[in-house]
């Protein structure tokens, strides 16, 4: 199959936090419009777009993909024009000095600034391991005092650090990979399962707040209560320098997408999953969670009286950083398995 870079290079681009998912979701409704037969916004922020089955008795099946990335939000200001911030999410913030981060600010206007670093040679001892707070870090938009910086920004305004994605052979790198590769790999299925008769209703849902526990999934299960959820999201490659297969998993770049096994996941269901993948020669790979994953699906799985839930990853190297690195070939063989899965109702 094909699979079309253009969506993820500029849904990767988009500054879109935990909380602040509105302008990713819009892109990403008006590629699914094309696709589907009504898309609703929820009040946390979620798209749930509906493709009705031809089935007289028909299941729903839910997939999601979560929008959200982690980012910075201004919390304070100083006299000198300063901008002073904490993290929305999961950041390293060993990797921030020295960045540029791009911020939005006062009428959404995009704002560059850099994340202030003291030169080695300033440094009291540069050979200590660092080990960074947010609050030893300011964010420099070159403003000489804090009413130049209120021109600009605000208390309360979000950024992201500043990353333009680009393709190198097969692979994707750039900020947000996580998650804005399973959106794009939606509007892939979403494309083929339209011009095949299924028999079951999908709901494809981008949900938000992933980065803070799953807070839009929750609320996408209750409100759909699907008779299967399909969650879609990243997780850690282990094929570069330093990891250990029995400490970190064995997971590479390329060799499929990754079908997750553990309490987390409807066994049965994973089950059927692995053997149609067997079947049909798709690339996967298979990755064992003994306990709740830190994804969608752990919220997804103990909503209402409990929801049979499947989640299928795409390897990714550097998580949470503007690097993230992807191959496009994981896309394609998790939208060939989704749709085989689907259309053949191999689940029931
Ligand atoms: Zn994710």
């Amino acid at each position: 199959m094909e699979f079309n870079t253009s969506f993820l290079k500029h849904a990767s681009s988009i500054i879109a936090p935990s909380g602040y998912e509105k302008e990713v979701v819009d892109v990403w409704c008006k590629e699914m419009s094309q696709y589907v037969d009504e898309i609703n916004l929820t009040n946390i922020g979620n798209a749930v777009a509906v493709k009705y089955g031809c089935g007289n008795i028909r299941k729903k099946i839910m997939i999601t993909a979560h929008a959200d990335e982690i980012g910075i939000i201004v919390t304070y200001i100083d006299n000198d024009g300063y901008l002073y911030f904490d993290e929305i999410g999961g950041i390293d913030t060993n990797i921030l000095p020295g960045r540029t981060v791009l911020i939005k600010g006062v009428d959404n206007r995009i704002i560059k600034g850099v994340i202030g670093v003291k030169p080695i040679h300033l440094q009291k001892d540069p050979g200590s391991k660092q080990s960074l707070n947010p609050e030893d870090l300011w964010i420099d938009i070159c403003v000489g005092n804090k009413d130049s910086a209120l021109e600009l920004v605000e208390v309360g305004s979000i950024g992201t650090l500043e990353s333009v994605a680009y393709q190198q052979s097969t692979k994707m790198i750039g900020k947000a990979m996580d998650n804005r590769c399973s959106l794009s790999a939606m509007i892939s299925i979403a494309q083929i399962l339209a011009e095949k008769k299924c028999i079951d209703d999908i709901y494809y849902v981008a949900t938000t707040q992933e980065e803070l526990r799953g807070r839009g999934a929750q609320t996408a299960a209750f409100a759909i209560n699907p008779d299967l959820c399909i969650v879609l999201d990243v997780t850690h490659a282990t094929d570069y320098p330093g990891m250990s297969p029995v400490r970190d998993g064995n997971i590479n770049l390329g060799k499929g997408v990754v079908v997750a096994i553990g309490p987390n996941m409807d066994n049965e269901i994973t089950k059927k999953v692995v053997s149609l993948a067997k079947n049909l020669n798709i690339n996967y790979q298979i990755e064992v969670f003994a306990r709740p994953t830190g994804t969608d699906a752990n919220v997804i799985q103990i909503s209402r009286d409990g929801i049979r839930t499947l989640l299928l990853s795409i390897p990714c190297r550097y998580m949470h950083s503007p690097v993230e690195t992807i191959d496009i070939e994981d896309l394609k063989s998790c939208c060939t398995l989704i749709t085989e899965l689907i259309e053949n109702r191999h689940y029931l």
